[in-house]
């Protein structure tokens, strides 16, 4: 069912795990994120970043396309569709197509119009029950053409932010987005221990979860992460699946071309990649 993401990231956080949020780019991804999520019982979020939404269509079609495929595959666990990374406009752009849940990512803002313009939208999701992620301190890497060097965030900023009525932070702690350089210097557990003592039961998000070891993983769990973002390696199980496909040349037998064939091994890496993370996160069986 179509929730929004309070209530799964405070049970979340209370139990000491985190949810997935998966990217997804098309109907093939969507499917196989959905049905790995009901297999295992776990609460997940779809991520719709600005260029994936334009992708798909507008973010009218992606709320059209998952809330007939909740009914049309029967999905029972909490689902919810969150925008990732949204400006201003495209937040409340989501609201008004019916996202259950939006990012506003004012990091790039002077701390006070971050303030401003977050404060706006509390009122908002607070009115519609939807729930709200804003983000302190930019993440490093790349996402739609915007790169960020992978500061870590001021715990006092955290704190004035999450005192909006936030459902969930996005602090920077020395996470990447996409696939992490040789020599990345890890997270920064002092950094996210400060944020967590002053921010108390908020849930906390971390982005760029391709790559990072599963101990830190579980660390940052054990120290208020709630939620984490995964992209990038869906998209390279996918890629990886797919060029085996052809190169083996399946596609050149019988009606190998035939899309819902060609499609097949990509759409099971994900479901493999989505197992793998939901098993690591802590969050099967809690839906
Ligand atoms: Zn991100």
């Amino acid at each position: 069912m179509l929730v929004s993401a309070k209530e799964m990231l405070q049970k979340a956080k209370a139990g000491h795990y985190a949810v997935g949020q998966f990217n997804i780019n098309n109907l093939e991804w969507t499917k196989a994120i959905l049905l790995t999520a009901e297999e295992l019982k776990s609460p997940v979020i779809l991520g719709v970043s600005e260029g994936a939404g334009k992708y798909m269509c507008g973010f009218k079609t992606v709320v059209g396309m998952v809330k007939g495929m909740i009914e049309g595959l029967g999905i029972t666990v909490p689902v919810a569709i969150h925008l990732d990374h949204g400006s201003y406009e495209a937040t409340k752009a989501c609201i008004e197509a019916g996202f259950s849940s939006v990012m506003f990512d004012g990091s790039h803002y002077p701390i006070e119009e971050n303030i401003e313009k977050t404060k706006e939208l509390v009122a908002i999701c607070d009115d519609l029950g939807l729930s709200l992620e804003a983000e302190v301190g930019s993440i490093g890497g790349e996402e739609d053409g915007v790169v960020g060097m992978g500061e870590c965030a001021d715990p006092d900023e955290c704190k004035m932010i999450a005192d909006l009525g936030i459902t969930m932070l996005a602090a920077g702690i020395g996470n990447i987005h996409g696939k992490y350089p040789a020599n990345w210097a890890g997270l920064s557990f002092e950094t996210l221990a400060a944020i967590s003592e002053k921010v108390g039961d908020m849930p906390l998000v971390l982005h760029g979860g391709t790559g990072i070891p599963a101990e830190m993983i579980q660390k940052a769990i054990s120290l208020g992460v709630s939620k984490i973002n995964v992209n990038t390696e869906c998209q390279l199980a996918f890629a990886a699946a797919t060029r085996k496909y052809v190169e083996e040349g399946k596609d050149l037998v019988g009606k190998g071309f035939d899309p819902r064939k060609l499609l097949a091994p990509g759409v099971e890496a994900i479901k493999a990649t989505v197992k793998e993370k939901m098993e690591l996160f802590g969050s099967v069986g809690k839906a």
